[in-house]
């Protein structure tokens, strides 16, 4: 595996590399799992190359959210990455991707303003600050194929939208959400639960099962008593905070006037200081 830590490493190494053969590539955020891996097996699988990148992307963090927390286990990352057999891993720092003022942003309208994006949850600059640096490393590795997680649904859709809306070329493959066994979908952030918060987070996943058992029941209810059902269920979680329950037209994401499917049933929550989001696509 080689490690290349700044942009004109890697695009120096892009130059070199002969026109044939695809290139997969999976942008992360590092602290890797099951989930992670998942995607490096398959773009491992389907491509004569895999890059991976591991960088914690200072604009998409809110001034209050988690950036200075997030889990940074750099050495057991690398050890993983070449244990799996990745070609590149890309690792620069925060200096090496914004050496300056950053004063171009990628916006990509309507999608990014609501769940995570709504202002009462991280607000749309969270998603301009993933589509810039996701619209950077596109740029830098020239992939064929990029490979995202359905755990995070949301940023998928933006990525495609951006992909489709600038020509960029590159194919986006969506990759199922890995679980653990009780449920809970694996995160980077699962690791700052507490034990207790840890054992009843798998609730998240229970509350929106039960939606698409709703969603599926003949029993005609209206969107404010669906969403009532789910929330009862995640109410049941001690001190947890709801951020968002949402039913959602999986194209454009705008809200469903009434419950049904197909749809994506998305939700947040806080537990403690830690903010978990999973989401169910309910076909009919
Ligand atoms: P992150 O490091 O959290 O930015 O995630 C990097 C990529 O891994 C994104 O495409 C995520 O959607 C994906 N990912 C994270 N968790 C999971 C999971 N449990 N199952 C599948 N993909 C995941």
């Amino acid at each position: 595996m080689i490690t290349l830590t700044t942009p004109h490493q890697i695009q120096s190494w892009r130059k070199r590399l002969p026109a044939r053969g695809s290139i997969g590539f999976v942008p992360t955020m590092g602290a890797l799992h099951d989930g992670h891996l998942s995607l490096i097996k398959r773009a491992k699988k389907e491509n004569a190359l895999t890059v991976v990148s591991l960088f914690v992307n200072p604009i998409q963090f809110g001034p209050k959210e988690d950036f200075a927390r997030y889990p940074r286990p750099r050495r057991k990352d690398t050890a993983l990455l070449k244990k799996t057999g990745v070609d590149v891993l890309f690792a620069p720092n925060t200096k090496a991707m914004y050496p300056n003022d950053v004063l171009t942003s990628v916006i990509v309208k309507d999608l990014t303003d609501t769940l995570c994006g709504a202002p009462s949850s991280r607000g749309p600059a969270h998603f301009s600050g993933v589509a810039t640096v996701v619209a950077k490393l596109f740029n830098l590795v020239r992939p064929t194929q990029a490979y995202f997680g359905l755990k995070d649904y949301q940023q998928v859709r933006i990525i495609e939208q951006m992909n489709e809306d600038l020509n960029m070329g590159i194919t986006i493959i969506r990759c199922p959400t890995v679980r653990d066994s009780d449920g809970l979908a694996r995160s980077s952030r699962n690791t700052l639960l507490s034990p207790q918060e840890r054992k009843v987070a798998p609730l998240l996943y229970a509350a929106l099962q039960r939606g698409r058992k709703l969603l599926r029941s003949p029993r005609k209810m209206s969107l404010r008593e669906f969403r009532h059902q789910i929330k009862s269920t995640l109410l049941t979680i001690p001190n947890v905070k709801i951020d968002y329950i949402e039913l959602v037209d999986p194209k454009t994401l705008h809200k469903c006037e009434s419950p049904r499917a197909p749809a994506l049933l998305a939700a947040a929550i806080r537990l403690g200081t830690t903010r978990l989001i999973d989401n169910i696509l309910v076909t009919r």
